[in-house]
Formats: structure tokens, C-alpha cells, sequence
């Protein structure tokens, strides 16, 4: 079994955009900027844009978190995206999710500049990626691409199957994976599924999706298997500092030594992420730059 170790990748693809950027800096020109927008104070939300700004300031970006307030009104939120919308020196920008019920996401998404959509999640980008345009891709179905590049493992007509359809992960990732170059056949699975194990016994690739700890059983899975596993739960552990661990969707202890690959919970899908999300500010600078 080999441990497919996202914070090994993540920091190859994190070296490489930091000697972009103090190429960048040499020139005399201003570093790419991102912006994270913060509705609320959720824990894990909290902790998810930290890591992106700390990632930023990593490799030489400018960063800021705008925090608004659990109880900020649609329109107040609608008109700070406006602001950065127009905003020359922002050249990508992301708002956390998810927001507080009162907001609804799909107009808050709708309204952000697709060419500073750094998260992929417009529409415009979504169907761009679709037909296999230039677009940006959604940061982690962009990470499992790179991470399985950097570990050459073939899809070309491998099984694919993909648990959990979400418009962030599932959805993107069976359709990036099932077009070129990668080739694969995919399937994709979701809640509805009937014998799910069915498809993921005869899966040469699967990728889990679905925030259900240790879902993925042994017994659900062929030997040689590649594993990536997406899900981040937090479970209650009071031997832990921080009084939670993080648990993925696959049962990693029972199934490791029927994989090939496999991806580990934390470590793994988490840091390509964050990578994917500066290549992709990177991107929104370069075109930036261009306009
Ligand atoms: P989601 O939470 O929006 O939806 C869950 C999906 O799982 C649904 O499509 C549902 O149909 C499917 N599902 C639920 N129960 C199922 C079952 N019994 N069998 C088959 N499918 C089932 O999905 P999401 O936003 O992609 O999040 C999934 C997990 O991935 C969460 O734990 C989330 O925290 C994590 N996540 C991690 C990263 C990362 O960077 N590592 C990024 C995004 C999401």
C-alpha cells in the first residue's frame, strides 16, 4: 500500500507557485491577491479560511478576510462581492461556505465575477469545465487531478466510481475525470443508490464524498484498489487538545491493506485544496494582469 500524502504534493505545487510569485516581485509588479469572505464565526469555517491565508502569505500573496457578522443581511453580503467584483488589486475572491440559512448560496455564488471565482463555483465556470473549456476547477476535484498525477496512476479507462454527487466535489470530479485526458469510465453514486457495493467492488478508483466517518468498509472494495477520500467529519474526542479529530469517510485502519493508493484523513485531499486554490488565485492573477 502506498500512502498517496497530500502534504508532500501540496507542497511541491505550493514551491512552484512561490517562485511564480517572487518572479513576480523581482519584476517590481504587486503579488497575487485573495480575499476570503467569512459569514459568522463556525468553527470549521474559521479554521478553513485561516489555512487558506496562511497558505497565501506562504507563497508570497497578498491576503485578507473580510468577517461579517452571523446576522448580515443578503444585500449587505450581495454589496461587499460588488465591491470586490470591481476592485482591480483583487484578482480572486472566495465566500466561505456554508452561509447562514437566511443567505441564499446560489445567488451569492451567482454574483461573483466569474473570472475572480476562484473556488470554481459559478456557473459560468462550472459549465466551462463541463465542455472541457479553459476555466477555473473547483479546488478539490483539482487537487485529486494533480494528486493522482503527481503519484502516476493511470485512469485511462479505469472504473471510476464516485461516492456522493455534491456540486463541489462529486459532480466536478466525475465529469473532469470522465473526459480527456483522463478517460476514465465513471460512475457516480449518491444517497439513492441501490447496492452501492455492487459498483465499488468492481471500482478500480474510488473517491468518497459523502461526510459519513469510516463509511467505506473492507468488504466493499476490491483488493488493489486507489482510494481518495474526501470527507472531513469532525468526532467528538476528549483525548484530544482540541476536544474533536477529524475522521474521513473510509474505515482507513480495515482497508488500507487492500489498496494500492490511498489517500490518509487528515493529510490527505485537505492540503491539495488549499494548493489548487492558490493555482487557481495565481490564474485569476495572470488573466488580471492581461485585462
Ligand atoms: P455534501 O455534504 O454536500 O453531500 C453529501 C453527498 O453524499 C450527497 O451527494 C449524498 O447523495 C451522498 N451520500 C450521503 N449518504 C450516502 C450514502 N449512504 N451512500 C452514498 N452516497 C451518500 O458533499 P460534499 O460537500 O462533497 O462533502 C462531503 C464530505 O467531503 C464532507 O465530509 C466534507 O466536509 C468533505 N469535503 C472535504 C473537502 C476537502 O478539502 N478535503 C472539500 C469539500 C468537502
Amino acid at each position: 500500500m502506498i500512502l498517496l500524502d497530500g502534504k508532500k504534493a501540496s507542497a511541491i505545487v505550493q514551491e512552484t507557485i512561490a517562485k511564480e510569485v517572487s518572479s513576480i516581485k523581482k519584476q517590481g509588479k504587486r503579488p497575487p491577491h485573495l480575499v476570503a469572505i467569512l459569514v459568522g464565526k463556525n468553527g470549521a469555517s474559521v479554521t478553513y479560511v485561516n489555512n487558506k491565508v496562511t497558505a497565501c502569505e506562504r507563497v508570497g500573496f497578498n491576503s485578507s478576510i473580510i468577517e461579517l457578522p452571523e446576522n448580515v443581511t443578503q444585500d449587505e453580503l450581495l454589496k461587499k462581492i460588488k465591491e470586490l467584483n470591481e476592485d482591480n488589486n483583487i484578482d480572486g475572491f472566495i465566500v466561505q461556505l456554508p452561509l447562514p440559512k437566511h443567505i441564499n448560496e446560489q445567488e451569492v455564488l451567482l454574483s461573483i465575477n466569474p473570472d475572480k471565482d476562484a473556488d470554481g463555483f459559478h456557473p459560468t465556470n462550472f459549465g466551462r469545465m463541463a465542455l472541457g473549456l479553459e476555466s477555473f476547477i473547483p479546488a478539490t476535484p483539482y487537487g485529486i487531478l494533480e494528486l493522482l498525477t503527481q503519484y502516476q496512476i493511470p485512469t485511462e479507462g479505469k472504473n471510476v466510481v464516485v461516492i456522493g454527487r455534491s456540486d463541489i466535489v462529486g459532480k466536478p470530479i466525475s465529469i473532469l475525470l470522465s473526459q480527456k485526458p483522463w478517460n476514465a469510465t465513471v460512475t457516480l453514486t449518491h444517497s439513492r443508490t441501490h447496492n452501492l457495493t455492487d459498483y465499488t467492488k468492481k471500482a478500480d478508483i474510488i473517491i468518497a464524498a459523502i461526510g459519513i466517518p469510516n463509511f467505506l468498509k473492507a468488504e466493499m472494495i476490491k483488493d488493489g484498489v486507489v482510494i481518495i477520500d474526501v470527507g472531513i467529519t469532525r468526532v467528538e474526542d476528549s483525548s484530544s487538545k482540541k476536544g474533536f479529530r477529524i475522521v474521513g469517510d473510509v474505515d482507513f485502519e480495515n482497508v488500507k491493506e487492500k489498496t494500492s493508493h490511498i489517500t490518509p484523513v487528515p493529510g490527505g485531499v485537505g492540503p491539495m485544496t488549499i494548493a489548487m486554490l492558490l493555482k487557481n488565485t495565481l490564474n485569476a492573477y495572470i488573466r488580471n494582469q492581461k485585462r
